[in-house]
């Protein structure tokens, strides 16, 4: 824990009036469809952040000492305040991803994940019933004490769900949090802090601010827990600096998601899902699946069937409430994804669909058809976070799980096979966290259940399950002696000799 002295800054307990524009570096926003830049910020100054922080600890103590039940019904409060703000947020969300969809049901999620937690939460993390030791007159009691102060530093692809997943039930574990949401996409959190600045109690203990590299820097150094979503390049930045600081850091990085195809599957939901779970949010999801693996036996009717579908979907331009493949959020990833197929082209790969930059000031990819793969292109080795599917043909399921299995990430797969035993069968081969059977991307919609982050894409406990909430808790023990302590008497070197017992 960083304990510089440092001035705090409170919120106002009266007045539902957004905290005064902070006064650091001011960073210009393009807008994702026009590639305009049509929005800026300030980032907080350092002497700011430091003065947030040091009210939010402040404010902390009195927040874990409400009963649970208190931290719940003020955080129903604020629900109502996002039903009652909804269309605000989901605009300009919407400004900052250039889709609308998404936008609507990423605001609809964050609802979902209050009601999960409040409802879970009192059942998790009970203090505990005094328990006897196996040292004779000694009895025990865990105590959950929350960490104090909670940081949050979240990516641009989903702007406000990968901010409050983390959040809310850090809140309710009745830590204090503040939140640096990526600098690609600002705008919703205007709207958000509306919400929040509703809820008095709420606002003294959790803040949301934009920044950049240098804000979640200082933000690492001054927190006791990092809860960090983003790049690995990052995430190892993220964790060298937390390490530093002798502070957990909880990881959610990038992934290279696997799908198997076995030659039992059915061809309809084969290509379905490797349509839709490659080209979500036009690729640009952690869990979206990224590489394709065929058995031989159905390749060429996968491939035609697939490129088929793949040619039926339009990108949702010039209206955002057309169509289904949105722009890129952030101007470099297509520069990205552009390079890395080229690269594969160079190298022998070859575009049935898709495949050139749709220009229109922001950038369009439709979902994009590879095949003539291998694993020496970069496409198939690195996160491409993009709508492309590149497509390999396998001749036996071990070759298959050994190409699945091979890179840096293991974030999660998907095994589509004739029945889910076959499926389970390979999936429990698969050197990842969270693998779905006869689909793709589930642990994106399922959040009950606990999975890690295999390899490079994460560290730390589960952020699923039961662990998202336990996990922002130390445990402490109270150890009581019921008899008589030992002395000194009890610890000289002479009872050996003398054969007494101490
Ligand atoms: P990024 O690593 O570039 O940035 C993430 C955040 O880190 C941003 O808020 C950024 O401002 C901040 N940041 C930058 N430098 C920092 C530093 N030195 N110290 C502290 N914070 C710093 O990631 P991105 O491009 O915004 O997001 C895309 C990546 O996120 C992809 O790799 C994707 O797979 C990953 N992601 C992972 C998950 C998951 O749950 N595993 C979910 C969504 C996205």
């Amino acid at each position: 824990m960083v304990t510089k002295k440092m001035s705090i800054v409170q919120s106002n307990p009266q007045t539902d009036e957004l905290p005064p524009r902070p006064s650091g570096e001011l960073i210009e926003v393009r807008n994702p469809r026009t590639g305009q830049i049509d929005y800026d910020f300030n980032a907080p100054s350092e002497v700011e952040l430091a003065a947030r922080l040091g009210g939010l600890r402040h404010a902390q103590p009195r927040w874990a000492a409400r009963p649970l039940e208190e931290r719940i019904a003020i955080l129903k409060r604020w629900r109502g305040k996002w039903v009652a703000r909804q269309a605000e947020i989901i605009g300009a969300l919407a400004h900052d991803t250039g889709r609308f969809l998404i936008a609507t049901s990423e605001v609809a999620s964050v609802l979902g994940m209050i009601d999960r937690w409040i409802a879970s939460a009192p059942t998790l993390a009970q203090e505990e019933e005094l328990r006897s030791a196996t040292m004779p007159n000694i009895s025990y009691r865990s105590q959950y004490v929350p960490y104090p102060l909670v940081g949050i530093i979240s990516p641009w692809n989903f702007p406000v769900s990968l901010c409050f997943i983390d959040a809310i039930p850090a809140l309710l574990a009745g830590c204090a949090v503040y939140i640096k949401p990526s600098e690609i996409t600002p705008r919703f959190v205007a709207p958000v802090m509306r919400t929040i600045a509703a809820v008095p109690e709420l606002a003294e203990v959790l803040h949301v601010q934009p920044g950049g590299r240098a804000t979640g820097e200082q933000l690492v150094a001054g927190v006791d827990v990092v809860c960090f979503t983003g790049s690995v390049a990052t995430g190892r930045i993220v964790a060298e600096n937390a390490a530093r600081n002798f502070i957990p850091a909880f990881l959610e990085l990038g992934g290279n998601d696997p799908l198997v195809i076995t030659a039992s599957a059915d061809l309809e939901r084969a290509t379905d899902v490797a349509l839709r779970a490659t080209c979500l949010a036009t690729g640009q999801a952690c869990q979206s699946l990224e590489r394709v693996y065929v058995d031989r036996r159905i390749y060429e009717p996968f491939v035609a069937l697939l490129v088929e579908k793949a040619r039926r979907v339009e990108p949702n331009w010039p209206d955002i409430h057309e169509g289904t493949i949105g722009p890129f959020i952030f101007g470099k990833q297509a520069d990205i994804v552009a390079a890395q197929i080229a690269e594969a082209v160079a190298k022998g790969a070859r575009v049935l669909c898709g495949g050139n930059m749709e220009d229109h000031g922001g950038k369009w990819l439709r979902p994009t058809v590879l095949v003539d793969v291998n694993h020496d292109m970069r496409i198939m080795r690195d996160e491409t976070f993009g709508p492309v599917i590149p497509v390999m043909a396998y001749d036996h399921v071990d070759e298959a799980i050994e190409l699945a299995n091979e890179g840096v990430y293991g974030l999660s797969a998907g095994v589509i096979a004739g029945t889910l035993e076959e499926a389970e069968v390979i999936g429990r081969r698969i050197d990842a966290g969270g693998v779905s059977l006869n689909d793709g991307s589930l642990t994106a919609m399922c959040h009950e259940m606990e999975k890690h982050s295999f390899k490079l894409s994460g560290m730390g406990g589960s952020r699923m399950g039961a662990a998202g909430y336990t996990r922002f808790f130390r445990r402490k023990v109270l150890i009581r002696q019921h008899g008589q302590p030992a002395t000194m008497a009890n610890i000289a070197e002479s009872n050996l000799s003398t054969g007494k017992k101490s």
